[in-house]
C-alpha cells in the first residue's frame, strides 16, 4: 500500500509555491476500497514540520501538508473494524504493512514509509482517504482540539521506551527546546518519574511551560542549573537548532544518553560522544503509542491542548499558517478547527 492510497476531496489548502497558499475545492472521493476509510477531518495541528514544508523545504507545488490531526469517519472499506460517525485521531506514519520493519512492529522504519505531507498528501483537507491502520478511536475524554497534539506525547512515549535499556535508574532529565514537543515531553517523563528541566529560550514557552508545573529555564541559565543539580543523565534534545544541540552536548553528563528527536543541522561532536562516553539515540515519531498517548490523556495524566495558543477556522487556513511562521516569539501552537 504505497502513499499514493492517501487521496483528499472537497476542500484543499494546497501550497502553490513558498507562503503561498489557497483553497481549491477537489472532486468527492469515491467509496474507500479494502482496508481503506474516508475521514472528514474535524481539527489539524501545525507543527514545525508543516511550517518548514510552508516556507519552501518541499520542491513540488501544489503541496497539501499537514500530519496532527483529528476526524470523523465518513465512509468505510471492506473489511474494516471502524464505524461511521466514529471520532478518530490520524497516526501520521504511513508504512507498507509488508517489510521487515513493518512486520517487526517499526513503521516508522518502513522503507516505502514516511509522514503524511511529507512522503505523499497531507490532512490540510476537507475529506482523506487513508488505510484504516493509522486511525485511533477517540474517547469522548479526548477532545478534538486535544487529539491534534497527540504526537508529541507518542514521541515522548517512545523516547523514553527507546532510551530504557540504556539506564539503570531515573534522575534528572535535561530536555531541550520548550515548543509542544519539549513542554508534553517533559509532563510525561513527570508522571513516570523523571525529574525534568527544560531549556527554552522564548519568553512566552517559558510561561506557558511553568504554568502547566514545568520548570523551564533560558538556554543563558545552564550553567547555573547545572551547579544546583547533581547534572542530568538523560538530555532530549527537541529543538532542531544548532543552539540545541551545542547546549545538549554541554549538559549531558559522562555516561548520559543523549535523545535526539528534532532533525538539527548537525550532531553533539564526536570528540564529546567519546570522552564522555555518551550514548546518542534516534528518535523518529512515536510509533505504535498512538493508543498509549491517547489512554494518557483520557487518564488526565497531560492535557496537549492545553499547548495550543491560536485556533482559526479552516476557512483561514492560508491566514494561520502566514500568522503561525510570522509570529514564532508568541505562537506556540496554531489549530485549524470549525468551518470551511
Ligand atoms: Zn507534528
Ligand atoms: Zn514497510
Amino acid at each position: 500500500m504505497s502513499a499514493t492510497a492517501i487521496s483528499l476531496g472537497g476542500h484543499v489548502l494546497e501550497l502553490t509555491a513558498p507562503y503561498e497558499m489557497k483553497t481549491v475545492l477537489r472532486p468527492d472521493l469515491r467509496q474507500p476500497g479494502p482496508g481503506q476509510v474516508v475521514i472528514r477531518m474535524v481539527a489539524l495541528g501545525l507543527c514545525g514540520t508543516d511550517l518548514h514544508i510552508y516556507s519552501g523545504r518541499g520542491s513540488t507545488y501544489p503541496w497539501v501538508t499537514g500530519h496532527d490531526g483529528a476526524g470523523i469517519i465518513h465512509s468505510v472499506g471492506p473489511g474494516v473494524d471502524l464505524e461511521e460517525g466514529q471520532r478518530v485521531a490520524v497516526d501520521p506514519v504511513v508504512r507498507c504493512g509488508q517489510c521487515t520493519m513493518c512486520r517487526r512492529g517499526k513503521v516508522q522504519l518502513c522503507a516505502d514509509g514516511g509522514y503524511l505531507g511529507m512522503l505523499g498528501p497531507g490532512l490540510a483537507a476537507e475529506y482523506v482517504q487513508l488505510p484504516a491502520v493509522q486511525l485511533i478511536p477517540l474517547p469522548d475524554a479526548v477532545s478534538d482540539l486535544a487529539a491534534t497534539v497527540l504526537e508529541p506525547v507518542a514521541v515522548a512515549l517512545h523516547t523514553l521506551r527507546r532510551v530504557e535499556p540504556f539506564m539503570t535508574d531515573q534522575g534528572v532529565a535535561a530536555i531541550i527546546g520548550g515548543g509542544p514537543l519539549g513542554i508534553l515531553q517533559a509532563q510525561v517523563s513527570q508522571f513516570l518519574g523523571w525529574d525534568c528541566v527544560v531549556f527554552e529560550p522564548q519568553k512566552r514557552r517559558r510561561h506557558l511551560g511553568s504554568s502547566l508545573g514545568v520548570k523551564m529555564f533560558d538556554p543563558a541559565e545552564a550553567e547555573d542549573i547545572e551547579s544546583l543539580q547533581a547534572g542530568p543523565i538523560l538530555v532530549i534534545e527537541t529543538s532542531a537548532a544548532g543552539e540545541g544541540v551545542d547546549l545538549a552536548e554541554r549538559v549531558a553528563t559522562p555516561g548520559s544518553v543523549v535523545a535526539i528527536v528534532g532533525r538539527g543541522p548537525h550532531s553533539p561532536s564526536p570528540a564529546s560522544i567519546l570522552l564522555k562516553e555518551l550514548s546518542v539515540l534516534g528518535i523518529k515519531g512515536g510509533p505504535g503509542m498512538y493508543s498509549e498517548a491517547v489512554r494518557l490523556v483520557e487518564e488526565g495524566v497531560v492535557d496537549p491542548a492545553s499547548v495550543i495558543t491560536d485556533q482559526f477556522p479552516w476557512s483561514q487556513g492560508a491566514k494561520a499558517f502566514a500568522h503561525t511562521a510570522q509570529n514564532p516569539a508568541t505562537v506556540v501552537r496554531s489549530v485549524l478547527y470549525g468551518a470551511w
